[in-house]
């Protein structure tokens, strides 16, 4: 590996000078490779990810975001962007160019009244859940407290509310960014109103998101818990779980899934959360309940934070990770017959295999309505590889790899875009679906030189194809082309 240091895309190092003059204005604070802090500050959730930036700006708020972009731009460097770090494919970094770090800004401001909670786009989910309980509201978010909401928001977001509530993004009101010119503008249904388009569920293709406005929901309390069975049942508890959801109401999500107990024992679990009425939650999974001989049931009211935690210390810190996932035509027999096979012969107790069953909201809200395509499959089957010693990847990947392959011809060809463990251009672009052509549109505007090319990456127009369209545009609409992209059809709004 050569030495790490800041460098421009074209590998030449940034002078010393140039970076001192970058951190006098910045406020928060500026790790170099030398600082005692560059390590843990280089570390995000997956230890397979070692990758050395020459510099990390960590931004005390939306100026110093701003301050970096335009130093980026200015001296031609490689970014990534970092929001909760919890990207699996390790893409809040970059080697030798620099990360904008937005880890740090953490303000969370909920207004009971109109149901909203303004957050930045440093915050956890647990960060946000813990302000909205305080007035009995939620937003749905994913399952893990930990993970970061800017990454989550931005690739779609299923959780525990995905089927009375719909995705993460479809509970975004507005957005503030910071486009690749370092400007700030406001992105809702009136205002850049494609750009809001493209942020739910396009991921992080077209600005820095610095907040979000999200709708709450009145959730407080939820009947929720594992259902725990020994894995012999594991092909039963499948084909139960699969018959009883295809009735369930909206207000229960349940995920199943083929994991081990932290003894280390294989099991199958059922995972319930249900948000509306106790009482009636209770009638309703009765069936759940009542099915098999199951070694543990912890299903219990609790305080929906709690629930949103119940898994964290099943995704610890620093495991070593390889993550996929596939949408399935239909969730066969075939199908099931696979999941069991091949989740027996996981090497890590720590690995699992997960089936997600969403509809309800979010299959209601259109493929083109969002940026997020893959709202009519309904069983998203994750395989979550995580080991501990880092000389057995391997065997790990290879795991994972051999029943994504398995389940190939059971696949709908769409995939979860938070769950792509990989730069597989293929799975980025199955993942966007029919809106594929819509967001190289809207990345040829907004983004037209890939300044945001570290996510699950859309590629601009070629410089050449968007000459042709231009045709015999003037010199000055071209120069506005170039910032603004031949589609636009005005300016982007500037926040006032
Ligand atoms: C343990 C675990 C559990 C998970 N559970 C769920 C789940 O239940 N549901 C679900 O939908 N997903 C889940 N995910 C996937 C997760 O949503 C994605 O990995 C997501 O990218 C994480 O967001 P982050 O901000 O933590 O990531 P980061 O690694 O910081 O960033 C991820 C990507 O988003 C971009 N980005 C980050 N912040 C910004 C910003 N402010 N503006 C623009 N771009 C930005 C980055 O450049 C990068 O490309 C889980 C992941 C893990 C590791």
């Amino acid at each position: 590996m050569k030495t790490p240091r800041l460098e421009r895309r074209n590998g030449a190092a940034v002078d010393k000078a140039l970076i001192d003059a970058f951190a006098k204005d910045f406020q928060g604070q500026v790790i170099l490779l030398e600082d005692a802090g560059y390590d843990k500050a280089r570390q995000i959730w997956n230890a397979s990810i070692d990758k050395h930036p020459g510099l990390i700006a960590r931004c005390a708020g939306v100026a110093d975001v701003v301050h970096a972009v335009k130093f980026a731009r200015g001296s031609d460097l490689l970014i990534a962007v970092r929001g909760g770090g919890h990207n699996v494919a390790g893409r809040a970094l970059c080697d030798n160019g620099l990360v904008i770090d937005l880890s740090a800004m953490k303000g969370v401001f909920v207004d009971p009244d109109r149901r909203s909670v303004r957050a930045q786009a440093g915050a956890t989910l647990g960060e946000v859940d813990r302000e909205t309980h305080l007035h009995n509201l939620a937003v749905p978010f994913g399952v893990v407290s930990r993970t970061g909401i800017a990454g989550l928001t931005l690739g779609g977001g299923v959780g525990w509310l995905v089927r009375k509530y719909g995705l993460t993004c479809d509970n975004v009101l507005s957005c503030e960014v910071v486009t690749a010119e370092g400007e700030v503008v406001t992105a809702d249904e009136e205002t850049n109103a494609d750009l809001f388009w493209g942020l739910r569920g396009g991921g992080g293709n077209f600005g820095i998101v610095t907040s979000f406005l999200y709708r709450a929901h009145p959730v407080s309390v939820v009947l929720g818990g594992p259902i725990l069975y020994t894995r012999d049942q594991a092909g039963d508890v499948l084909r139960h779980y699969r018959a009883f959801m295809t009735t369930a109401p909206e207000e229960l999500t349940a995920y199943a899934g083929l994991i081990s107990t932290p003894d280390g024992a294989p099991a199958v679990a059922v995972v319930v959360c249900y948000c509306g009425d106790l009482a009636e939650g209770e009638r309703v999974i009765r069936p759940l309940r009542g099915f098999g001989s199951p070694f543990m049931d912890a299903v219990q009211p609790l305080p929906f934070p709690a629930m949103q935690k119940l898994f964290d210390d099943a995704f610890p810190d620093r495991t070593y990770n390889y993550w996929r996932s596939s949408f399935l035509k239909a969730l066969s027999d075939e199908a099931i017959d696979l999941i069991v096979e091949h989740g027996n012969r996981a090497g890590s107790p720590l690995s699992g295999v997960v089936l997600e069953f969403y509809g309800g909201a979010a299959g209601r809200v259109a493929p083109s309505d969002t940026a997020f395509a893959q709202r009519q499959a309904e069983y998203n089957v994750g395989i979550t590889a995580q080991w501990t010693e880092a000389a057995e990847g391997d065997q790990h990947i290879g795991w994972v790899r051999a029943l994504w392959d398995a389940l190939v011809p059971h696949s709908s060809g769409g995939y979860l875009l938070n769950f792509l463990g990989d730069d597989n251009p293929e799975a980025i672009r199955g993942a966007f679906g029919t809106n594929h052509g819509r967001l190289v549109e809207l990345k040829t505007k907004y983004d037209p030189t890939n300044f945001f090319s570290l996510n699950q990456n859309v590629l601009p127009r070629p410089r050449e194809s968007r000459r042709a369209r231009e045709g015999s545009a003037s010199v000055g609409d071209r120069k506005k082309a170039a910032v603004h992209g031949p589609s636009a059809p005005g300016p982007v709004h500037r926040q006032s």
